[in-house]
């Protein structure tokens, strides 16, 4: 099982990593578009503006998944990980090797509204 939780925790580690980058790169795009605003046309700045608002929704969503990756490590450490939230039960494998943040069993995520 600890070969196991190493896998994951690796797997864990380099999202989050990549996560964290993509935020960076969220957060410079929100940067350039209000840089831009003052020398580009009206309809320039309502693309500028739509562009703004995707990469915000992107960062959001992003942090969500950071929060997720983080909350799934500290699980790891805490010897809990792979373990329904809500039951206690083992979560399916094939769930976590599909998301290795799943929080919750096939039971479970149902009527669950962030899975
Ligand atoms: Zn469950």
């Amino acid at each position: 099982m600890a070969n196991a939780y190493e896998v994951m925790r690796i797997r864990l580690d380099t999202e989050l990593s990549q996560t964290i980058a993509a935020i960076e790169q969220a957060k410079r795009s929100v940067g350039t578009v209000e840089l831009d605003q003052s020398s580009v046309g009206r309809v320039s700045r309502i693309d500028a503006f739509q562009q703004q608002e995707l990469a915000k929704v992107l960062q959001e969503r992003l942090n969500v998944r950071k929060r997720k990756l983080e909350a799934a490590l500290n699980r790891v450490e805490l010897g809990a990980y792979g373990l329904c939230c809500a039951c206690q039960c083992d979560v399916d494998p094939a769930r976590l090797d599909a998301d290795p943040a799943a929080v919750f069993c096939s039971v479970c995520v149902v009527g669950q509204t962030n899975p």
